[in-house]
């Protein structure tokens, strides 16, 4: 028999031995188990199967569950077996996984632990009454019958709760991926995927509270897409989308992977980078106004030239959010008027 459900519930040779221990179950429990299924329960299993299902539908939640004849007919069965089988190598491997099983099919049957535990009494009663309290050995029938007892629901409970721990796991994972998805949509612009105007407001912000060296400040950059307009008018405002998310594409690329780029208007981009010198800003800057200018954006058999300007600001020692975009606003007007797809820093 393969061993899913000890896998499952964690029952190795180690915890095995200790809920024998707990229970007292010993070697010579053995014996009194051979002789209980002898005297007591296979004589008396179809007797003690039948009158547990007169009393099981008497109770409303069990009645609920027995939908069909043809079900009862195989819960009979399976007691059957269950009850010739009660306390035979009770220290195997094997009989914790069939205990195991019972309970696990149980709770997907959808029967309450309470209703488990007290039809579980009911039916360890109807055993206990065929011990003859003549039979010389009475008294150790009923211990070991108690103790095998104790060992089938205390399985039961395992599984009972540890399936329902593993289902709030799960569930919890669950919300738990829920809500970085969630995060991170309210975080990204969804036509470009890059940061949105608040997220990449908020980094800039964060950076500019890092103490740096005066060598290497945080430096902005707005970027702003060259004459999109016409891009929307030539070719209609889905391509406009088109070219605007291969834009985006193309400064993120040509980005260093710790620099950060969000889209800070409709075809304005804020580019933080974070501790980079003025020279080798404007180096990145006029790479990444390389990298979108050189080729053309395919798109639908059309070839579409698109440049940006940029507007390039270094932060001062107390420089603020506001003031310095402020700063790498105007630059990029500068850039503008330049004639565009260049690069202005900002004054100091
Ligand atoms: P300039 O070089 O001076 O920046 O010229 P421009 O045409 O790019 O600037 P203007 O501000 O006149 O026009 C910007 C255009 O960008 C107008 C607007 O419809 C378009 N735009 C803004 N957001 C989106 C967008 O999400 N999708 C598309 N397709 N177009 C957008
Ligand atoms: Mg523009
Ligand atoms: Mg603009």
């Amino acid at each position: 028999m393969s061993l899913t459900y000890c896998e499952k519930f964690g029952f190795d040779a180690d915890k095995i031995t200790e809920r024998l221990q707990w229970l007292e179950l010993g070697t010579t429990d053995h014996t009194t188990a051979q002789q209980l299924q002898k005297d007591i329960i296979q004589p008396n299993a179809d007797t003690i199967v039948a009158t547990f299902y007169e009393w099981l539908p008497t109770l409303e939640e069990a009645r609920i569950l027995l939908v069909d004849d043809e079900l009862v007919v195989r819960l009979r069965q399976a007691q059957s077996q269950y009850l010739l089988n009660l306390g035979i190598a009770f220290d195997q491997a094997d009989y914790f996984e069939s205990r195991l099983r019972v309970g696990q099919a149980h709770v997907w049957v959808g029967l309450s632990l309470s209703l488990y535990q007290c039809a579980y009494r009911y039916l360890g009663d109807l055993i206990l009454r065929h011990i003859d309290y003549q039979h010389t050995d009475a008294r150790k029938l009923t211990t070991f019958m108690h103790k095998i007892i104790a060992l089938d629901m205390s399985l039961a409970i395992e599984t009972y709760h540890l399936t329902h721990v593993r289902a709030l796991e799960e569930s919890l994972d669950r919300s738990q991926r829920q809500q970085k998805t969630l995060r991170m949509d309210a975080a990204t612009d969804s036509l470009t995927g890059l940061a949105n105007r608040k997220t990449i407001i908020d980094a800039l912000g964060r950076v500019l509270q890092q103490p740096r060296q005066e060598s290497h400040p945080v430096v902005a950059i707005m970027a702003d897409i060259d004459l999109f307009k016409e891009v929307n008018d030539t070719h209609g405002h889905l391509m406009g989308d088109k070219v605007l998310a291969e834009v985006a594409n193309r400064i993120r690329s040509a980005l260093r992977d710790f620099d950060e780029v969000g889209r800070y208007g409709g075809e304005e981009f804020l580019l933080v980078l974070n501790g980079a010198s003025l020279t080798t800003s404007k180096n990145i800057a006029e790479r990444i106004r390389e990298h979108v200018h050189s080729q053309p954006i395919n798109l639908q058999g059309l070839e579409i030239q698109v440049s940006i300007s940029l507007g390039v600001a270094a932060a001062h020692a107390d420089e603020t959010t506001d003031s310095i975009l402020a700063r790498a606003d105007k630059a990029l007007y500068a850039a503008k008027a330049a004639g565009r797809n260049c690069v202005v820093i900002a004054d100091a």
